[in-house]
Parts: structure tokens; C-alpha cells; sequence
């Protein structure tokens, strides 16, 4: 048995067999092979294989958004016959390499050749390639297309995981994350917990434990592979008194969220994803606080049009009929990266073109996803809401667009609600401007992980100042106590989205200070509701 120790970012015990994820080890290892005709025959096969995949792809994405085909014709074409796929042939031939160390290479090649090539044409096939050289390489090393293997779910091994790759992910499969790189409240971290399961960072991470037997304890930290069975009895017994633990939380599902002195709040969740609203439903939540909606722009090669965001939008409303959801607008950039968004790389992510910033920029996909939100909103009780606002005149522009869309609504007879647009307060540049931004605003909402990074003035994903960041820092919390306070004296709501609102010492904190809602992971919220209900402001 051998144990590693990490940072456990989300709690919980997860015991299964390790899978190890390649996608973002740069360096495909090379090695010599004497029988290329075999090499070539497996080249063959993950090629018919990656169509086959394909086919099934767009059948399913058919069926269940209505989504016309995917480049389908181009990626066939490409994996049939095409000078990328000869190439490699030769490459293998002549070179006698491995084929992934062909595919790899050719695709760094073509993408060094022709990447100063302004050509949309180019780009959408040098984009392609990439996207297949990453599918074959997956199949070659036996990684499905989920990217996990088998039927059994998995501790899901990986250097470094982008939210990108979570998102695409059958997630029913995943029962624990462990990383090397990443940060407690890094995107990828966020939707592990949003779905529940346990998460290690900073994990020495070996491909050799692939196919291993692994546990993973969020709670310490800790990753045990090939566990001895002392070990394993001891951990099946930790799973065990979880569950019950759990079992006895359900009892809270239909109560109140008050204290004993009779304060009340709303605790709603956080979501990233629909198959999350199983789970918004199971723990009870009175609403969702945070629909981040990244997961529809991420993991795929395009733009998702407007109809297809409004049928998921319709969804999400109908579901939850009249429970409150707050959709936030979509916040790309940073550790969210589309690739068909072709954002220039920058030195700086963490302060560079997020949130509104890009959909100001790109106010085509903005109105769509705008557009979107209204016509779903009259199948519920939905709210919008702004990320990463920094002036008032970004609120002015956005209030411009969003009186525009209903206008063209309303000329085109589409129907739609009037509904609470809310800005998220995010950054010091926005705390400070409170009393404007909550007289403009329906609602406040507090982003504490970003209110965080940038109050300290400290990247939440490095990992070399992960002791330095100070979460519970005095001037994070005056400047919280300073946009609650303004935007109640204009008489407007504060929820808090971030990932504070579910620590178990800050909810007193944020209950005495009023604040209206905290949204949260779903997991989260039956053991908020418990420390809600257990609460008496009186005494404290
Ligand atoms: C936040 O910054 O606190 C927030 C809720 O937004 P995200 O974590 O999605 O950046
Ligand atoms: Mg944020």
C-alpha cells in the first residue's frame, strides 16, 4: 500500500479502481516499434472506432437538444483519408515511433505551420485536427470517449483536469477527483463538489496506478493506492457511517431554513450542469442561487446558438416551476477557456478578459444568450445576473442590450416576463461602487471566490500561494459587510454565491448580517439547513 497526501478541497471517501487521465500530459511518450504493420492496423481501428464514436455523438445530441449535425462531414473526411492521416502513416514507416508520438507530432506540426494563417478556414481545420489527434490518441491508450473506461465508476487520475474536460465527462462515472495542479476553489474543484464527490489537489499524481485500486479521503487529504485490507474495512466502515449521516440529513429536506430565534434565509444552489438538478431536487434547496452556464459553451467546437441554450434554460424553469433560478450569464476566460473563442492567450488570465468583459466584446453571442433566458422565462421564475462587473458603464451597456432584446421581443410577439436582473459583486472595483451598481441592480450577488483573488491581489489557482490565501482575510470580510449594508440601504436583496457561504463558521456571520439567500453546492445544503435550524442569534 502507498499512501499520498494532498489537499482535500471537497470532503467525503470514495474506494474504486484509479483511472489515470492523459488529456493533459503534453508529452506523449515515444517509443520504438519493430512491427509497424501492426502499428498501422491499430491506427486503422481507432480511426473506424473514433467514427463510429462520432456517429453516436451527434445521434445523442440530436435526440436530446435538437442540435443539427456537428462538423461531422469534415471530421469523417479528415479520419477517412487525408493527408494528416498519411502523415502519420509515413511518419510510423519511416520513423518506426509509436502511432500516438505520430499523431502528436503531426499536430503540432500543422498547428505551428499554419497558426499564423488568418484564415477562418485554416483555423476550423487546424482546430479539427486537434480535436481528433486528441480522440485517437484517447483511444489508442484506451481512454473512451467520456474519458472513462469501462462501465465502473472511477477515481479519475490526472496532472491537471480543466473545467472543460469535467463538463464533458459521463459524471455518474466519477467518483473522485485527484490532481496535481489545481486550487480549493479553481473551476474544476467547484463542479466536482457541485456534483458531489470527493477532490484532491496537489497529489504527486504517477500514470503507473492506473487500473489500481484506490481510496481517496477528502476529508484529510489523503489517497491510498492499493490499500491493504485493514485499510479498506476501516474506510468501508467511514463510507458507511456518511451514509447514515446523509440518511439522517434528509430528514431536513422539506424544513424550514430558520433559526431558533426565528431569522430567516434562503438556501439555494449552486449549479453547473443539468444533470445537477437531480440533486438541486433531492437536498432540498429552495431554489438555485447560481446557474453557471459555461457548460454550455464549453467542451465543443462552436458557439452554442440560441435555441438550443433557451431549450435548456426552459428546462432548468420547468423543472423547478416556481423555486427561483438565478441564471448567471456566461463566464468565459481565465481558467474557462472555449478554444473555438480563439481568446489571444495572455500573460495575466486571472486579470485578463472574463466574464462581461468578453461578452461586451462579443455582443452576438451575449444577445443570444440573453435572448435565450427571456423567451425560457415564462416557464418559471427566473432572475439573470452579470459576472465580473467593474463600472457602471459596463451596467449601462448591459441594460441597453437586455431593453433591446425585449423590444425585439415584444415587436416579434414573443413572449417573455420581466424579469430581476441582478450584478455580481466580484470585484473591489464593484464593492466600492455599491451604492450606484445596488441602485441600478434588482439584487446583489456576492462572488466571494473572485472577491477573494482580488482583494488580496492573490491568483487562486496558484498553488504556490495556496497557504498565503487567506479566505476569512479582515479586508475580504469589511468589504462583504460594506455591499450588504449598501445594497440593503437601497433596498435591495444580497445573496451570497461563493464558496463561503457553505462554511459552517460563516453562516452565523452572514445571517447577522442579514443577508437574504446563500447558494451553495447542493451537497451543502442539507448541512447548512441543519446549522441554520440549530442557530440562535440571540445568544451569539
Ligand atoms: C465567485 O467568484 O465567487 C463566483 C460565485 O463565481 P465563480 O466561482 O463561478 O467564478
Ligand atoms: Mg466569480
Amino acid at each position: 500500500m502507498d499512501v499520498y497526501h494532498g489537499m482535500g478541497t471537497f470532503p467525503g471517501i470514495a474506494i474504486g479502481k484509479i483511472q489515470y487521465y492523459r488529456g493533459y500530459d503534453q508529452n506523449i511518450r515515444k517509443y520504438t516499434i519493430t512491427d509497424t504493420e501492426k502499428e498501422l492496423v491499430r491506427f486503422q481501428k481507432a480511426r473506424k472506432k473514433a467514427i463510429e464514436e462520432l456517429q453516436e455523438w451527434n445521434r445523442k445530441e440530436q435526440a436530446e437538444l435538437g442540435r443539427g449535425p456537428r462538423q461531422m462531414e469534415t471530421y469523417i473526411q479528415l479520419l477517412e483519408n487525408s493527408s494528416f492521416i498519411r502523415a502519420i502513416e509515413s511518419m510510423v514507416v519511416s520513423e518506426k515511433v509509436n502511432v500516438s508520438y505520430a499523431i502528436a507530432t503531426t499536430k503540432d506540426e500543422l498547428s505551428t505551420t499554419f497558426a499564423k494563417l488568418d484564415d477562418a478556414y485554416v483555423k476550423s481545420r487546424v482546430e479539427s485536427i486537434r480535436y481528433l489527434s486528441e480522440r485517437l490518441i484517447g483511444i489508442l491508450d484506451s481512454i473512451s470517449k467520456d474519458r472513462i473506461q469501462g462501465e465502473d465508476p472511477v477515481i479519475l487520475v490526472s496532472r491537471e483536469l480543466s473545467p472543460a474536460h469535467v463538463v464533458e465527462m459521463d459524471q455518474k462515472k466519477l467518483l473522485a477527483i485527484v490532481t496535481k495542479q489545481g486550487s480549493p476553489i479553481s473551476h474544476t474543484s467547484i463542479l466536482a463538489k457541485t456534483i458531489n464527490i470527493p477532490v484532491l489537489i496537489g497529489v504527486s499524481v504517477d500514470a503507473e496506478w492506473d487500473g489500481c485500486t484506490g481510496i481517496v479521503d477528502g476529508y484529510n487529504g489523503t489517497l491510498y493506492v492499493e490499500p491493504d485490507e485493514d485499510t479498506l474495512r476501516v474506510y468501508r466502515d467511514k463510507q458507511q457511517r456518511d451514509q447514515k449521516k446523509q440518511a439522517e440529513l434528509l430528514k431536513l429536506r422539506d424544513a424550514k431554513d430558520v433559526t431558533k430565534d426565528g431569522t430567516k434565509v434562503e438556501l439555494l444552489a449552486n449549479i453547473a450542469n443539468l444533470e445537477d438538478l437531480d440533486s438541486v431536487l433531492s437536498n432540498g434547496a429552495s431554489g438555485i442561487g447560481l446557474l453557471r452556464s459555461e457548460f454550455q459553451y464549453l467542451g465543443r467546437e462552436n458557439y452554442p446558438r440560441e435555441g438550443e441554450l433557451y431549450r435548456v434554460y426552459r428546462q432548468v424553469a420547468q423543472t423547478m416551476g416556481d423555486r427561483k433560478v438565478v441564471i448567471r450569464t456566461v463566464d468565459l476566460g481565465a481558467d474557462k477557456q472555449a478554444s473555438y473563442m480563439d481568446l489571444p492567450q495572455e500573460l495575466n488570465p486571472a486579470m485578463g478578459n472574463r466574464g462581461i468583459r468578453v461578452c461586451l466584446d462579443r455582443k452576438k453571442m451575449f444577445r443570444a444568450q440573453i435572448r435565450a433566458i427571456y423567451r425560457a422565462s415564462i416557464y418559471g421564475n427566473l432572475s439573470i445576473m452579470y459576472p465580473m462587473i467593474t463600472s457602471m458603464r459596463e451596467v449601462e451597456e448591459i441594460w441597453k442590450i437586455v431593453s433591446e432584446v425585449k423590444e425585439s421581443l415584444s415587436q416579434r410577439e414573443i413572449p417573455y416576463k420581466d424579469i430581476p436582473n441582478g450584478i455580481m459583486v466580484e470585484t473591489p472595483a464593484a464593492a466600492m461602487i455599491i451604492p450606484e451598481l445596488a441602485q441600478k441592480a434588482d439584487f446583489i450577488s456576492l462572488g466571494t471566490n473572485d472577491l477573494t483573488q482580488y482583494v488580496l491581489a492573490m491568483d487562486a489557482q496558484n498553488p504556490q500561494l495556496e497557504k498565503k490565501f487567506d479566505r476569512h482575510h479582515p479586508a475580504v470580510l469589511r468589504m462583504m459587510e460594506m455591499v450588504i449594508k449598501a445594497t440593503h440601504e437601497a433596498g435591495k436583496k444580497v445573496l451570497v454565491c461563493g464558496e463561503l457561504a457553505a462554511e459552517k463558521a460563516m453562516i452565523p456571520y452572514f445571517l447577522k448580517l442579514n443577508v437574504d439567500a446563500l447558494s451553495m453546492a447542493p451537497a451543502c445544503i442539507l448541512p447548512a439547513r441543519k446549522a441554520v435550524r440549530n442557530l440562535d442569534l440571540t445568544k451569539m
